[in-house]
């Protein structure tokens, strides 16, 4: 198994050789050569499997560099009960990514149970034992620089804390992280994670990470990495959970679901297309964005056209605000039928700011199976409510756009009525407190062991958005 770019200009390499870094070498993101296809008698094999289990049968079709002894020791040591802990009362605590029923033949599917209480844990945790057994095999070190305006970075630093030859660098925005997320990680108190407040916006942040990593020398001497959402590691291990949910809600494999995604950067959904091109029997893959709709769009008609950061809205569901969606170059190499060079085309006229048109391939798109839908503050307030008045569940935000997009297609008559929709859960509603409180008029409950975070003794350096001040601060840490 080879990785390629989507650009066609970088050479072909193996999973260890593409985990580490981020873009191809020519810009690009990088896919299997082929996707392996799994047979019908792989999917029975497959259907009892634990999660475990299930995990290294998909990952060790995707990772052929890695002993397969060790790569299931890393497998092993990362699903485990007591790293993914929170899962809902009269859910199976054993089971990772467990299904929640709200009515028939319509699921959540569990994502959010792990350390930070978002889905991004579900790839990130595997990700942080990956990097330290490559790195080791390597005899090599990183140190990850990333930006964050919340989830990203605590998922990282809690999947990379304690992590041998790993440093973490992480900028967010003094004072506009939600208190939440702020005490997640302002309260590691390792000596790799190291928690930078910029005086300034997200953007300000993310700039900063640009800047060093254009800078290739200061980049190569301080062996800058980053674990940003177009890691192909994080979404081979997301798409592990599509084959679980499907498992969970089906008796054989003749039945086909659809999934619900909250979408932001077209990560998590990228791997429920993954999933789908290596045989699993997935109907619909429902693209739910929030007001920032650049990819409800593109499905609707055709037309890719990025907002710019001036024209992206803060939302109550942060972690879909997004202005292009930097996973989408894989799902399009796909669509144009791998044709690199109309890739380049394509994102030639992305970063010079215009649009494209794809109309022509509408009938793809169907035979791929996305369908979309957005949401707004209203929808998600009233998505809320209506779930804990009618099925007394408690959701955030987040997953409150998946399922208003999944009930107005669920709510089609055309539709199959016997056919399973799962809206996948990408976070836990205690971690968005403010917004919870006004749709429901009260704090949504919290894990006892995340009681009082707010009051732990806080690490963190507050820095001035600085291009020589965050070089300055790895070179006195490294
Ligand atoms: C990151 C995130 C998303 C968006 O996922 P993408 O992979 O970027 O599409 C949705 N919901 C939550 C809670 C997230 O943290």
């Amino acid at each position: 198994m080879k990785y390629i770019s989507t650009r066609g200009q970088s050479p072909a390499l193996g999973f260890s050789d593409i985990l580490l870094g981020g873009l191809a070498p020519d810009g690009g993101l990088y896919l299997p050569d082929t996707y392996p296809q799994l047979s019908d008698a792989d999917l029975m094999a497959m259907r009892n499997m634990n999660y475990r289990d299930l995990a290294f049968a998909i990952l060790s079709r995707l990772i052929d560099d890695i002993p397969a002894a060790d790569l299931k020791a890393i497998i092993d040591k990362t699903y485990t009960a007591q790293t993914y802990s929170f899962a809902r009362a009269g859910q199976n605590a054993e089971d990772i990514a467990p299904v929640l029923k709200l009515e028939n033949n319509l699921y959540l599917l569990s994502l959010s149970n792990g350390p930070t209480l978002a889905f991004k844990d579900m790839a990130m945790q595997l990700l942080g034992n990956l990097f330290e057994y490559v790195l080791a095999k390597k005899g090599e070190t990183t140190n990850i620089l990333g930006a964050t305006s919340g989830d990203t970075g605590s998922a990282a630093e809690y999947a990379m804390r304690g992590k041998k030859g790993v440093r973490v660098f992480m900028l967010s925005p003094h004072k506009k992280m939600s208190r939440f997320q702020t005490a997640q990680m302002f309260s590691l108190q390792d000596d790799n994670i190291f928690n930078i407040a910029v005086e300034g916006v997200f953007d300000d942040c993310q700039d900063m990470v640009k800047a060093v990593s254009n800078d290739a020398a200061f980049k190569a001497k301080y062996k800058i990495g980053a674990v940003n959402s177009i890691n192909w590691g994080r979404i081979a291990a997301q798409v592990v959970y599509y084959f679980k949910g499907y498992f969970a809600v089906t008796q054989n494999n003749a039945q086909k679901v659809d999934f619900a995604v909250p979408s932001g950067n077209f990560g998590n959904v990228c791997a429920g297309h993954v999933a789908r091109m290596m045989g699993l029997p997935i109907d619909k893959l429902l693209v739910a964005t929030n007001e920032n709709d650049v990819l409800d769009e593109f499905f609707k008609t055709g037309i890719y056209k990025p907002r710019g950061a001036v024209n992206t809205f803060q939302t109550s569901s942060p972690s879909m605000d997004i202005s292009k969606a930097s996973n989408f170059e894989r799902f399009v190499f796909d669509l144009v039928e791998r044709d690199s060079a109309k890739v380049r085309e394509l994102w030639a006229s992305v970063d010079a700011g215009d649009a494209f048109d794809m109309k022509h391939l509408m009938h793809k798109l169907a035979d791929y199976g996305f369908v979309s839908g957005s949401s707004n503050h209203q929808n998600r307030m009233q998505t809320i409510r209506d779930t804990k008045a009618k099925y007394d569940v408690v959701i955030d935000t987040h997953t409150a756009d998946g399922l208003k997009v999944a009930l107005d297609f669920f709510n089609q008559p055309q539709r199959d009525q016997h056919q399973p929709m799962l809206v996948l859960e990408t976070a836990l509603a205690c971690k968005f407190e403010d917004a919870l409180v006004e749709a429901l008029g009260q704090v949504p409950a919290r894990p006892d062991s995340l009681k009082g975070i707010e009051t732990l003794p806080k690490k963190f350096t507050v820095m001035d958005a600085s291009n020589a001040a965050i070089k300055d601060f790895i070179v006195a840490h490294t």
